[in-house]
Protein backbone atom coordinates (compact mmCIF):
# COMPACT_ATOMS: atom_id res chain seq x y z
CA UNK A 1 0.00 0.00 0.00
CA UNK A 2 1.12 3.74 -0.99
CA UNK A 3 2.38 5.29 2.63
CA UNK A 4 1.88 8.99 3.15
CA UNK A 5 2.78 10.95 6.31
CA UNK A 6 2.54 14.18 7.90
CA UNK A 7 5.78 15.93 9.71
CA UNK A 8 5.67 18.01 11.86
CA UNK A 9 6.27 18.75 15.96
CA UNK A 10 3.53 18.98 17.66
CA UNK A 11 1.77 16.76 15.30
CA UNK A 12 -0.99 15.03 17.76
CA UNK A 13 -3.31 17.81 17.23
CA UNK A 14 -2.84 17.34 13.06
CA UNK A 15 -6.43 16.86 11.07
CA UNK A 16 -4.61 15.89 8.25
CA UNK A 17 -4.66 11.55 8.41
CA UNK A 18 -8.17 11.92 8.77
CA UNK A 19 -8.95 14.31 5.70
CA UNK A 20 -6.29 12.51 3.72
CA UNK A 21 -8.20 9.14 4.63
CA UNK A 22 -11.45 10.72 3.29
CA UNK A 23 -10.13 11.71 0.33
CA UNK A 24 -8.76 8.08 -0.68
CA UNK A 25 -12.17 6.38 0.33
CA UNK A 26 -14.01 9.07 -1.37
CA UNK A 27 -11.79 8.62 -4.71
CA UNK A 28 -11.01 4.84 -4.09
CA UNK A 29 -7.40 5.06 -3.58
CA UNK A 30 -5.70 2.09 -1.47
CA UNK A 31 -2.97 4.21 0.85
CA UNK A 32 -1.96 4.69 4.34
CA UNK A 33 -1.41 8.18 5.67
CA UNK A 34 0.17 8.83 9.18
CA UNK A 35 1.08 11.46 11.81
CA UNK A 36 5.00 11.67 12.25
CA UNK A 37 6.38 13.44 15.35
CA UNK A 38 9.36 14.39 14.30
CA UNK A 39 12.49 16.04 17.02
CA UNK A 40 13.25 19.49 15.83
CA UNK A 41 16.70 18.38 14.68
CA UNK A 42 15.75 15.49 13.13
CA UNK A 43 13.46 16.07 10.18
CA UNK A 44 16.22 15.67 7.26
CA UNK A 45 16.52 11.83 9.05
CA UNK A 46 12.51 11.63 9.39
CA UNK A 47 12.21 12.47 5.36
CA UNK A 48 15.04 9.91 4.49
CA UNK A 49 14.05 7.02 6.17
CA UNK A 50 10.39 7.36 5.65
CA UNK A 51 11.40 7.45 1.83
CA UNK A 52 13.60 4.16 2.58
CA UNK A 53 10.69 2.45 4.01
CA UNK A 54 8.77 3.08 0.45
CA UNK A 55 6.82 7.03 1.76
CA UNK A 56 5.67 8.10 -1.52
CA UNK A 57 4.75 12.01 -0.18
CA UNK A 58 4.33 14.00 2.64
CA UNK A 59 3.07 17.06 4.13
CA UNK A 60 5.00 18.84 6.32
CA UNK A 61 3.61 21.60 9.18
CA UNK A 62 4.94 23.85 11.77
CA UNK A 63 8.28 23.63 12.75
CA UNK A 64 9.73 22.27 9.82
CA UNK A 65 8.11 24.08 6.53
CA UNK A 66 11.65 26.04 5.83
CA UNK A 67 13.60 23.32 6.71
CA UNK A 68 11.28 21.19 3.98
CA UNK A 69 12.54 24.36 2.07
CA UNK A 70 15.86 23.83 2.55
CA UNK A 71 15.92 19.86 1.66
CA UNK A 72 14.58 19.82 -1.54
CA UNK A 73 16.28 18.98 -5.06
CA UNK A 74 13.57 20.58 -6.59
CA UNK A 75 10.65 23.10 -6.42
CA UNK A 76 7.90 24.54 -7.34
CA UNK A 77 7.80 27.95 -8.68
CA UNK A 78 4.81 28.71 -5.86
CA UNK A 79 6.81 26.99 -3.30
CA UNK A 80 10.74 28.93 -4.66
CA UNK A 81 8.44 32.02 -4.17
CA UNK A 82 6.90 31.77 -0.50
CA UNK A 83 10.65 30.19 1.19
CA UNK A 84 8.41 26.84 2.75
CA UNK A 85 7.22 23.83 1.69
CA UNK A 86 4.12 22.05 2.66
CA UNK A 87 3.80 18.88 -0.03
CA UNK A 88 6.78 16.76 -0.58
CA UNK A 89 6.86 14.48 -3.44
CA UNK A 90 9.52 12.31 -5.10
CA UNK A 91 10.33 11.93 -9.10
CA UNK A 92 12.67 9.30 -9.06
CA UNK A 93 15.50 10.03 -6.27
CA UNK A 94 14.86 13.89 -6.43
CA UNK A 95 12.93 15.49 -3.75
CA UNK A 96 10.46 18.05 -4.97
CA UNK A 97 8.45 20.42 -2.61
CA UNK A 98 5.43 22.61 -3.30
CA UNK A 99 3.48 25.02 -1.46
CA UNK A 100 -0.48 24.33 -1.25
CA UNK A 101 -1.67 26.72 1.30
CA UNK A 102 -2.08 29.54 -1.57
CA UNK A 103 -4.10 27.41 -3.84
CA UNK A 104 -6.19 26.28 -1.45
CA UNK A 105 -7.24 29.30 0.22
CA UNK A 106 -7.65 30.88 -3.77
CA UNK A 107 -9.92 27.63 -4.53
CA UNK A 108 -11.71 28.13 -0.82
CA UNK A 109 -12.26 31.70 -2.20
CA UNK A 110 -13.47 31.09 -5.76
CA UNK A 111 -15.88 28.44 -4.26
CA UNK A 112 -17.73 30.87 -1.72
CA UNK A 113 -18.20 33.30 -5.03
CA UNK A 114 -15.33 35.39 -3.94
CA UNK A 115 -14.17 37.43 -7.19
CA UNK A 116 -10.51 37.64 -6.88
CA UNK A 117 -9.79 39.27 -10.33
CA UNK A 118 -9.86 42.94 -10.21
CA UNK A 119 -9.72 42.71 -6.61
CA UNK A 120 -8.69 45.15 -3.29
CA UNK A 121 -6.98 42.93 -1.26
CA UNK A 122 -6.01 43.58 2.25
CA UNK A 123 -3.93 40.78 4.30
CA UNK A 124 -3.33 41.17 8.04
CA UNK A 125 -0.07 39.41 9.37
CA UNK A 126 3.64 38.58 7.65
CA UNK A 127 4.29 35.64 8.71
CA UNK A 128 4.85 31.91 7.06
CA UNK A 129 0.84 31.67 6.21
CA UNK A 130 0.53 35.02 4.71
CA UNK A 131 3.92 34.72 2.74
CA UNK A 132 2.57 31.28 1.57
CA UNK A 133 -0.18 32.90 -0.55
CA UNK A 134 0.54 35.94 -1.92
CA UNK A 135 2.11 33.78 -5.11
CA UNK A 136 -1.27 32.01 -5.51
CA UNK A 137 -3.49 35.36 -4.82
CA UNK A 138 -1.19 37.30 -7.59
CA UNK A 139 -1.86 33.81 -10.03
CA UNK A 140 -5.91 35.80 -9.58
CA UNK A 141 -4.20 38.78 -10.86
CA UNK A 142 -6.10 41.00 -8.08
CA UNK A 143 -5.83 45.04 -8.75
CA UNK A 144 -3.69 45.46 -5.55
CA UNK A 145 -2.59 43.57 -1.96
CA UNK A 146 -1.79 45.27 0.67
CA UNK A 147 0.20 43.07 3.61
CA UNK A 148 -0.07 44.85 7.20
CA UNK A 149 1.34 43.66 10.12
CA UNK A 150 1.33 44.67 14.16
CA UNK A 151 5.61 44.42 13.25
CA UNK A 152 5.53 47.17 10.25
CA UNK A 153 9.16 45.77 9.15
CA UNK A 154 7.93 42.45 8.24
CA UNK A 155 5.48 43.68 6.38
CA UNK A 156 7.58 46.26 4.32
CA UNK A 157 9.81 43.03 4.23
CA UNK A 158 7.02 40.76 2.42
CA UNK A 159 6.20 43.74 0.21
CA UNK A 160 10.08 44.23 -0.81
CA UNK A 161 9.76 40.38 -1.54
CA UNK A 162 6.87 39.98 -3.58
CA UNK A 163 7.49 43.41 -5.66
CA UNK A 164 8.16 41.49 -9.37
CA UNK A 165 4.62 39.84 -8.89
CA UNK A 166 2.29 42.97 -8.93
CA UNK A 167 0.79 46.16 -7.15
CA UNK A 168 1.80 45.03 -3.43
CA UNK A 169 2.73 47.75 -0.60
CA UNK A 170 2.35 47.54 3.06
CA UNK A 171 1.82 49.44 6.15
CA UNK A 172 1.51 49.22 9.80
CA UNK A 173 -1.57 47.83 11.59
CA UNK A 174 -3.15 51.12 13.05
CA UNK A 175 -2.31 52.84 9.94
CA UNK A 176 -4.95 50.58 7.62
CA UNK A 177 -6.85 53.21 5.94
CA UNK A 178 -8.44 53.09 2.18
CA UNK A 179 -11.13 50.83 0.64
CA UNK A 180 -10.94 47.17 -0.11
CA UNK A 181 -12.77 44.30 -1.10
CA UNK A 182 -11.33 41.21 0.61
CA UNK A 183 -9.63 41.39 3.90
CA UNK A 184 -8.08 38.25 4.77
CA UNK A 185 -6.76 37.88 8.40
CA UNK A 186 -3.09 35.63 8.24
CA UNK A 187 -2.59 36.57 12.19
CA UNK A 188 -2.63 34.10 14.82
CA UNK A 189 -4.41 36.41 16.61
CA UNK A 190 -7.57 34.65 16.32
CA UNK A 191 -6.31 31.71 18.35
CA UNK A 192 -5.95 33.94 21.55
CA UNK A 193 -9.36 35.60 21.02
CA UNK A 194 -7.68 39.05 20.10
CA UNK A 195 -9.46 41.98 18.08
CA UNK A 196 -7.52 42.97 15.56
CA UNK A 197 -7.18 46.95 16.14
CA UNK A 198 -7.86 47.47 12.37
CA UNK A 199 -10.23 50.87 11.65
CA UNK A 200 -13.99 49.75 11.75
CA UNK A 201 -14.86 52.15 8.17
CA UNK A 202 -11.70 49.73 6.80
CA UNK A 203 -13.61 46.68 7.82
CA UNK A 204 -17.41 47.80 6.82
CA UNK A 205 -16.32 48.51 3.42
CA UNK A 206 -15.20 45.40 2.48
CA UNK A 207 -17.40 42.80 0.41
CA UNK A 208 -15.57 40.53 2.37
CA UNK A 209 -13.78 39.09 5.60
CA UNK A 210 -11.83 35.98 5.45
CA UNK A 211 -10.05 34.32 8.62
CA UNK A 212 -7.40 31.69 7.62
CA UNK A 213 -8.21 30.43 11.63
CA UNK A 214 -10.86 28.44 12.05
CA UNK A 215 -13.13 26.61 15.30
CA UNK A 216 -16.32 25.34 16.33
CA UNK A 217 -17.95 29.02 16.79
CA UNK A 218 -16.86 32.35 14.46
CA UNK A 219 -13.39 33.67 14.98
CA UNK A 220 -13.23 37.18 16.88
CA UNK A 221 -12.37 38.18 13.62
CA UNK A 222 -15.42 36.74 12.05
CA UNK A 223 -17.28 38.58 14.82
CA UNK A 224 -16.16 41.77 14.09
CA UNK A 225 -17.11 41.86 11.17
CA UNK A 226 -20.52 40.34 11.39
CA UNK A 227 -21.05 43.50 13.75
CA UNK A 228 -20.00 45.76 11.38
CA UNK A 229 -22.38 44.84 8.56
CA UNK A 230 -20.09 42.82 6.55
CA UNK A 231 -21.93 40.66 4.49
CA UNK A 232 -19.60 37.56 3.89
CA UNK A 233 -17.36 36.03 6.41
CA UNK A 234 -15.69 33.27 6.62
CA UNK A 235 -13.01 30.89 8.39
CA UNK A 236 -10.01 28.79 7.27
CA UNK A 237 -11.77 25.65 7.57
CA UNK A 238 -12.17 25.28 3.72
CA UNK A 239 -8.73 26.73 3.07
CA UNK A 240 -7.58 23.59 5.63
CA UNK A 241 -9.37 21.06 3.46
CA UNK A 242 -8.69 22.69 -0.16
CA UNK A 243 -4.64 22.65 0.31
CA UNK A 244 -5.10 18.95 1.81
CA UNK A 245 -7.18 18.42 -1.97
CA UNK A 246 -4.23 19.94 -3.75
CA UNK A 247 -1.39 18.02 -1.97
CA UNK A 248 -3.87 14.90 -2.84
CA UNK A 249 -4.03 15.84 -6.55
CA UNK A 250 -0.31 15.87 -6.77
CA UNK A 251 0.47 12.62 -5.03
CA UNK A 252 -2.11 10.86 -6.89
CA UNK A 253 -3.52 12.54 -9.91
CA UNK A 254 -6.93 12.61 -8.64
CA UNK A 255 -9.08 15.55 -7.55
CA UNK A 256 -11.06 14.80 -4.40
CA UNK A 257 -14.63 16.83 -3.57
CA UNK A 258 -13.47 18.98 -0.63
CA UNK A 259 -17.27 19.04 0.47
CA UNK A 260 -18.20 16.14 2.15
CA UNK A 261 -14.49 16.36 4.35
CA UNK A 262 -15.22 19.49 4.64
CA UNK A 263 -19.21 18.32 6.33
CA UNK A 264 -16.74 15.33 8.02
CA UNK A 265 -14.43 18.24 9.81
CA UNK A 266 -16.55 20.49 10.68
CA UNK A 267 -18.80 18.26 12.85
CA UNK A 268 -16.08 17.13 14.70
CA UNK A 269 -14.86 20.25 15.66
P1 LIG B 1 3.34 32.84 12.28
O1 LIG B 1 3.70 32.58 13.68
O2 LIG B 1 4.32 32.58 11.19
O3 LIG B 1 2.87 34.39 12.13
C1 LIG B 1 1.98 34.93 13.06
C2 LIG B 1 1.48 36.29 12.57
O4 LIG B 1 0.44 36.70 13.44
C3 LIG B 1 2.53 37.38 12.58
O5 LIG B 1 2.28 38.26 11.52
C4 LIG B 1 2.28 38.06 13.95
O6 LIG B 1 2.68 39.41 13.99
C5 LIG B 1 0.78 37.98 13.99
N1 LIG B 1 0.20 38.04 15.34
C6 LIG B 1 0.31 37.10 16.31
N2 LIG B 1 -0.40 37.48 17.40
C7 LIG B 1 -0.95 38.68 17.10
C8 LIG B 1 -1.79 39.59 17.81
N3 LIG B 1 -2.20 39.32 19.07
N4 LIG B 1 -2.17 40.71 17.19
C9 LIG B 1 -1.78 40.98 15.93
N5 LIG B 1 -0.99 40.18 15.20
C10 LIG B 1 -0.57 39.03 15.80
O7 LIG B 1 1.98 32.00 12.04
P2 LIG B 1 1.39 31.47 10.66
O8 LIG B 1 1.61 32.52 9.64
O9 LIG B 1 1.90 30.11 10.39
O10 LIG B 1 -0.17 31.30 10.99
C11 LIG B 1 -1.02 32.42 11.10
C12 LIG B 1 -2.48 31.97 11.19
O11 LIG B 1 -2.88 31.29 10.02
C13 LIG B 1 -2.76 31.02 12.36
O12 LIG B 1 -4.02 31.35 12.89
C14 LIG B 1 -2.84 29.65 11.68
O13 LIG B 1 -3.64 28.76 12.39
C15 LIG B 1 -3.48 30.05 10.35
N6 LIG B 1 -3.21 29.10 9.28
C16 LIG B 1 -4.28 28.48 8.68
C17 LIG B 1 -4.10 27.59 7.66
C18 LIG B 1 -5.28 26.93 7.06
O14 LIG B 1 -5.12 26.00 6.26
N7 LIG B 1 -6.49 27.38 7.37
C19 LIG B 1 -2.75 27.28 7.13
C20 LIG B 1 -1.68 28.00 7.80
C21 LIG B 1 -1.92 28.87 8.84
P3 LIG B 1 4.20 39.82 14.39
O15 LIG B 1 5.00 39.64 13.13
O16 LIG B 1 4.08 41.22 14.80
O17 LIG B 1 4.62 38.89 15.48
Amino acid sequence: MDRYCVFGNPIAHSKSPLIHAEFASLTQQQLSYDKQLVAEDQFPQAVAEFRRQGGQGANVTLPFKQQAFELCDGLTDRARLSGAVNTLYWQGDQLWGDNTDGEGLVRDLLRNGVELKGCRILLIGAGGAVRGVIPSLFEQQPQSIVVANRTQAKAETLAQHFAELGDISSCAMDEIDGAFDLIINGTSASLSSTALPVNADVIQRAKCCYDMAYGSEPTVFQQQAKQLGVSKSLDGLGMLIQQAAVSFERWRGVTPDPQPVYDLIKRQL
